[in-house]
C-alpha cells in the first residue's frame, strides 16, 4: 500500500494495525495535508447491512464536529476494501500514554473531563460510541484527548453476548484464537453489553469508567486469564478500590469512577453531561486548592533570609524555638514550592517562545538533560535540592522525559571527569555529543 494513490491520498507509511484493519499516513493531494486512511477488513465489506450501518455511523460522526473528537474528512472504497480518512494524529494513544502506570489526578480529570464532553456531544446527537477503551483514544502532543473509532464498534460488536463468545471458544482453535483476540476489548465492556442486552448511551458512561480506573491506577478494572472469567468480574465482582492501587488518589475522584462503574445503569451518572461536571469541578478544587496553598504561604517570593536560619538552628533552643523552626522549614517548603513552580513556567515559557514547542517538538524519544542552577539566595537549602526538585516535578509531567541523573554520572566517568563536575551548559553539550545524541 506504501508508495500507492488512492483517490487522492499518497499512502506515506504504514502506522499500526488493530481488530478493525490497518491505518496508514497518507498525504492529500488535494489539500496538501497530512491524513491517516484506514481500511477496513475485507470480511466487513460482505456484510452490507453492517457496512450500511457503519456508512451511517461514519456520517453521523463526522457532522459532530468537536475538538475531541477525531474529524472524519471522507470515505471511500478501494478493492472491495471500504476505507475511512480522517485527521492525522500526533501524540500517542491513551494506552501507550497510560503504560501500565497511574497518571497524576489533574491529568486524569482534564482528559476524562474532555472524553466525557466530547461523549455529551456524541449522545446528545443519538450516537453511542460502544468501544471506549484506551487504545481508542488518542492523548495528542498538546495534551487534547480525542476520540477515535466512531461508529466502528458496531461494525464489529454486532451486539456478541457472553455466551455467544464462550460458544465461539468451544468450537476450534481459530475460533479459540478469534475468541482471545477480543480479550482486550471485553474488559472495558458494561455490563449490559456483556449480556447481550440492548445498550444506550450508559454503556459509555461504564467504559469511561473503566478507562478513567485504568489512568488512576494503571490496571485494568476487570482483567482475567479469559473472556469468561472478565465477564464474570464485570456482571458480578467489584474491582479493587482505586485508592488501594493508588493511595495517592483523592476519595472524590475514587467516588466519581466507582458511580460510572455501577453495574446497575440507572445507578451510574444518567448522562455524559453530569459526569464532564463533576469531572470538571474536581479539576477546579484541585487546581484552587493549590492557588489558596500559595496566597496562604505569606511568605516573600524570595527565599528565607540566611540570618533567621542560623538562629533556629542554635544549639539553645526552647520548645518555643522549636515551633518556630518548623514553621520556618514550611516556610521555606513553600517557598521551594513556589520557585519550582516559577522556574517550570520559565522552563517551559522557555521552550514554548523559542519555537521548541511547535513542530517537531519534544518527541516521546527527547530528553530534558537538566543543567545545574546557580544559586545565587545565598541560602545553601536550594543548593543541589533546586535542581533534583525541579527534575521530579517535570518528570510527573506525561510528556518530558528527564535525562537520568544516573546517566549523566556514567557519562562523565567515561569523560574522565570527576562525579562532581558542575553540569554547566557547555558540559550538558559535551555530555550529549559523547552519547552522540542531538542536543
Ligand atoms: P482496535 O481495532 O481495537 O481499535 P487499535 O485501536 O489498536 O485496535 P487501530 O484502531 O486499527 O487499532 O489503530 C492502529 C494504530 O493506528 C493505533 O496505534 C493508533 O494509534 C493509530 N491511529 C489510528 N487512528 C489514527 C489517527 N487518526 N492518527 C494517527 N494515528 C492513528
Ligand atoms: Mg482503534
Amino acid at each position: 500500500m506504501v508508495g500507492q494513490t488512492i483517490s487522492h491520498y499518497r499512502v506515506t507509511e504504514k502506522i499500526g494495525a488493530g481488530g478493525m484493519g490497518v491505518v496508514y499516513k497518507a498525504e492529500d493531494t488535494r489539500l496538501g495535508r497530512e491524513v491517516a486512511l484506514k481500511f477496513l477488513p475485507e470480511e466487513s465489506a460482505r456484510d452490507k447491512s453492517a457496512l450500511e450501518r457503519f456508512l451511517r455511523e461514519a456520517r453521523a460522526a463526522s457532522a459532530l464536529n468537536h475538538p475531541n473528537i477525531c474529524t472524519i474528512h471522507d470515505i471511500g472504497e478501494h478493492e472491495g476494501r471500504p476505507y475511512i480518512v480522517m485527521e492525522y494524529l500526533k501524540g500517542r494513544t491513551l494506552k501507550h500514554h497510560i503504560g501500565g502506570r497511574a497518571l497524576p489526578a489533574d491529568s486524569l480529570l482534564e482528559l476524562g473531563a474532555q472524553v466525557a464532553d466530547a461523549l455529551d456531544a456524541a449522545h446528545t446527537e443519538g450516537i453511542t460510541h460502544r468501544d471506549i477503551k484506551p487504545s481508542n483514544l488518542f492523548v495528542t502532543e498538546r495534551g487534547h484527548a480525542k476520540i477515535l473509532d466512531f461508529g466502528l464498534a458496531k461494525l464489529t460488536q454486532r451486539e456478541e453476548s457472553a455466551s455467544e463468545i464462550a460458544n465461539a471458544a468451544t468450537i476450534s482453535d481459530a475460533n479459540l484464537t478469534a475468541a482471545g483476540a477480543t480479550v482486550g476489548t471485553v474488559a472495558y465492556m458494561s455490563p449490559e453489553q456483556a449480556r447481550g442486552d440492548v445498550v444506550d448511551h450508559r454503556t459509555d458512561i461504564f467504559s469511561l469508567g473503566t478507562v478513567l480506573y485504568e489512568m488512576a491506577t494503571g490496571r485494568q478494572a476487570f482483567s482475567g486469564k479469559s473472556t469468561a472469567m472478565i465477564f464474570d468480574s464485570i456482571l458480578n465482582r467489584q474491582p479493587t478500590p482505586p485508592v488501594r492501587v493508588n493511595p495517592e488518589l483523592p476519595d472524590e475522584v475514587a467516588r466519581v469512577i466507582h458511580r460510572c462503574l455501577e453495574k446497575d445503569r440507572d445507578l451510574r451518572y444518567q448522562s455524559a453531561a453530569d459526569l464532564r461536571s463533576e469531572l470538571k469541578l474536581l479539576r477546579r478544587d484541585t487546581t484552587s486548592d493549590r492557588s489558596v496553598a500559595a496566597s496562604r504561604a505569606d511568605i516573600p517570593a524570595t527565599p528565607t533570609p540566611p540570618s533567621v536560619t542560623a538562629t533556629t538552628t542554635s544549639a539553645t533552643q526552647s520548645g518555643s524555638d522549636t515551633q518556630i523552626a518548623l514553621g520556618l522549614l514550611q516556610r521555606h517548603k513553600l517557598a521551594m514550592g513556589l520557585t519550582l513552580l516559577a522556574v517550570a513556567a520559565v522552563v517551559i515559557g522557555g521552550l514554548w517562545m523559542t519555537g521548541s514547542f511547535s513542530s517537531p517538538v519534544l518527541s516521546e524519544a527527547d530528553e530534558l538533560l537538566l543543567t545545574d542552577f546557580v544559586n545565587t539566595t545565598g541560602d545553601p537549602v536550594f543548593d543541589g535540592t533546586l535542581k533534583t526538585a525541579l527534575a521530579v516535578k517535570l518528570e510527573e509531567s506525561p510528556y518530558i522525559n528527564v535525562f537520568p541523573e544516573q546517566r549523566v554520572q556514567e557519562t562523565l566517568k567515561l569523560m574522565e571527569r570527576p562525579p562532581e563536575t558542575r553540569i554547566t551548559q557547555a558540559v550538558g553539550r559535551e555530555i550529549c555529543q559523547r552519547l552522540n545524541v542531538k542536543a
